[in-house]
C-alpha cells in the first residue's frame, strides 16, 4: 500500500511506460478540505446503500470509515434501490437526498466509448451521480427521482482497463481539436470528479494514473472548487474544464455549486498545481438579455485570468439541451428554473431511443446564437480558442 492513500502502487498499473522517472514528491500534509465543516455541510451523509462486495473492498471501507454514523443498507444492485430510484416521493427531497445519501457499487461494464468532441474517448467513470443539483443536469435522466453519488469501488479495474486501452491506441498520429498530442479521456462524464474527491480517493487515483501515461490525458468538467485537488501533482496529464455561465444564470440554475467567480479565480491555482485549465461555456441558456450577460462574463474572464492561464486556455461551447421527464421532476422542486429552461417556442423535440423526449433549441435559433457567442468571444476574450461549439 503506498503511503499516499491510493489503493495500489503506480508500478502496478499496466499499459504504457512511465513518462519519466521522477522521484515521488511528498504530498501536502495539511488538513484536507474534505475533512472541513464546509465539506461536511455539502455532504452530511446519513445513509449509505452498498453492494456487499463494494462494502468489503478497500475503497468501500475507506468511504464507510469516513461516515461512522451513517446507516448502512445492503442492496443487491446499485442501480435498483427501492425507496431511492424511481420513488416519486423523492422529488420534493431532491437536494437533501443528494447530500445525505451515498451509494457504493462495483462498475460491471468497462468500455471506453469514442467521442471526438469534448474528448477522444469517454472513459468508464469511477462514479455516477452528483452531490450538486444543477437543474439542467443530464445525469439524473437515467436515475429516476433521485441522483446521489454512486461511488464505484473497483477503481483498480477501471484504471487497469484504461491502461490497456491507452496502450492499444499507441501514440496519437495527428493533432485534433481534443488535443494536439495526447489521447484525451473524459473521466467524469456522469458526475463531478471534484465532488467525488470529497468522498474518496478515486479522483486522486485517476490523476496519478494518467501522469504515468505519456500518450494520454484525463479530462473532466467541474463546477466545484475543491482545493484538495491542488495537492495531486497531475504533471500536465489532467485537464480541468471549469464550467462557467453568467452569474445570474448560475445562481438560478447551478444549485449547490461553487460560485462562478470562485471557479474563475481558481484557474491560476490549478494551472500552477500542474493541471491544464480549460473552460466549458455551458450550458448556454437563451433568455432575454443573454448576450449582455455572456459579454460581461467574458470580460470578467479577460480581467481576472493571468496571461499564463490565457495562453493555454481553450473552451467548449454547449447550448442547453433539456428533457421532458427532467422538466417534470424540476417542476416538483425548482419551478422558477423551468421558466428559463423550458421554452417550447424556440425548442424542438426529439424522441430518444428509450422513448424520452429530449429538447434542444431550434436549429436556426441555435445557429444564430452560436454565431453571436463566437462574436462575443472574439470581441471580449479573443485569446480563448473555441475547441468546438454545438
Ligand atoms: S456539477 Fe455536473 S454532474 Fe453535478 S449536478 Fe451539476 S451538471 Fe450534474
Amino acid at each position: 500500500m503506498p503511503d499516499d492513500g491510493a489503493l495500489f502502487g503506480l508500478d502496478a498499473l499496466p499499459g504504457a511506460a512511465p513518462a519519466r522517472d521522477e522521484p515521488e514528491r511528498p504530498r501536502a500534509t495539511g488538513p484536507l478540505f474534505r475533512d472541513s465543516e464546509a465539506a461536511r455541510r455539502l455532504l452530511p451523509v446519513r445513509t449509505i446503500y452498498t453492494e456487499p462486495a463494494a462494502a468489503a473492498s478497500p475503497r468501500g471501507r475507506q468511504v464507510l470509515a469516513r461516515h461512522p454514523g451513517a446507516r448502512v443498507v445492503e442492496v443487491d444492485s446499485h442501480w435498483r434501490i427501492p425507496g431511492l430510484h424511481g420513488d416519486e416521493g423523492n422529488v420534493g427531497r431532491w437536494v437533501r437526498v443528494k447530500g445525505e445519501t451515498l451509494v457504493l457499487g462495483e462498475r460491471k461494464t468497462l468500455t471506453a466509448r469514442p467521442n471526438g468532441r469534448s474528448a477522444d474517448w469517454i472513459a468508464p467513470g469511477a462514479s455516477n451521480g452528483c452531490a450538486m443539483a444543477c437543474v439542467y443536469c443530464y445525469v439524473p435522466r437515467r436515475k429516476g427521482y433521485a441522483n446521489p453519488v454512486t461511488v464505484f469501488t473497483n477503481i483498480e479495474r477501471i484504471i487497469a482497463h484504461l491502461g490497456r486501452h491507452i496502450a492499444r491506441q499507441g501514440p496519437k498520429a495527428e493533432p485534433n481539436q481534443c488535443d494536439d498530442q495526447a489521447w484525451v479521456y473524459d473521466v467524469g462524464e456522469n458526475g463531478d470528479c471534484s465532488v467525488d474527491a470529497l468522498i474518496c480517493d478515486n479522483t486522486a487515483d485517476l490523476v496519478h494514473a494518467f501522469r504515468q501515461w505519456p500518450t494520454a490525458k484525463a479530462s473532466f468538467a467541474t463546477k466545484f472548487v475543491n482545493p484538495d485537488l491542488l495537492a495531486l501533482e497531475p504533471r500536465g496529464r489532467t485537464r480541468v474544464r471549469f464550467s462557467v455561465m453568467p452569474g445570474e444564470d448560475s445562481r438560478l440554475l447551478d444549485v449547490r455549486t461553487s460560485p462562478v467567480a470562485e471557479r474563475v479565480a481558481a484557474a491560476a491555482d490549478f494551472l500552477d498545481a500542474g493541471y491544464e485549465v480549460h473552460f466549458n461555456l455551458s450550458p448556454v441558456v437563451l433568455r432575454p438579455g443573454w448576450r449582455q450577460a455572456w459579454a460581461e462574463l467574458l470580460r470578467q474572464l479577460d480581467d481576472v485570468l493571468p496571461d499564463r492561464v490565457k495562453r493555454q486556455a481553450a473552451a467548449e461551447v454547449i447550448m442547453l439541451t433539456h428533457n421532458r421527464e427532467l422538466h417534470e421532476v424540476n417542476l416538483g422542486w425548482h419551478p422558477r428554473a423551468e421558466d428559463v429552461l423550458w421554452q417550447p417556442g424556440v425548442q424542438q423535440g426529439k424522441r430518444s431511443e428509450n422513448g424520452a423526449l429530449n429538447v434542444r433549441y431550434d436549429h436556426l435559433v441555435k445557429g444564430r446564437a452560436l454565431d453571436d457567442l463566437r462574436g462575443l468571444v472574439a470581441t471580449h476574450a479573443p485569446w480563448l480558442r473555441i475547441r468546438y461549439a454545438f
